[in-house]
């Protein structure tokens, strides 16, 4: 799946830095990008690719809103390596890296074009008052 530029990744992302020291940064992208599509060309003795822009961002000082919390204990705390989950994490042998729509029946019409539905979906967590009411 092709993610993006990067400035508009970089626009989109949120103003606060995605860690806070270099031990909790590679712990977590060891484990998600260190075997995740989007970053093969990187991991190849002589990198054959930009990489994933979605680091680039995070190099640059901003958390990608693609990187939703992962789970936390009843006092905040997280595992290094699980701290984020990527909604556009893809396991390298997982497959084309382009997408594969699954496509429309034949001799149907289409109701609606699919582009302006297409893209990452970002779902909110209810609050506990919605939930309790
Ligand atoms: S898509 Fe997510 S998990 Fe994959 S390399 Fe980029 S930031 Fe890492």
């Amino acid at each position: 799946m092709t993610l993006g530029g990067c400035d508009a990744l970089y626009d989109e992302a949120r103003d606060e830095p995605a860690f806070s020291n270099s031990d909790e940064g590679h712990a977590w992208l060891d484990n998600w990008c260190g075997r995740c599509i989007h970053d093969k060309d990187q991991r190849t003795e002589t990198p054959t690719g930009p990489g994933c822009p979605l680091v680039m961002v995070a190099l640059m000082g901003r958390r990608p809103i693609q990187w939703l919390d992962g789970p936390r204990d009843e006092n905040g705390r997280y595992s290094n390596a699980d701290q984020y989950h990527c909604v556009e994490y893809r396991h390298e042998d997982d497959g084309p890296a382009e997408p594969q729509p699954i496509p429309d029946p034949p001799g149907q019409l289409t109701l609606a074009p699919r582009t302006d539905y297409e893209g990452v979906r970002m779902l909110t967590q209810p609050t506990r008052e919605a939930v309790t009411a």
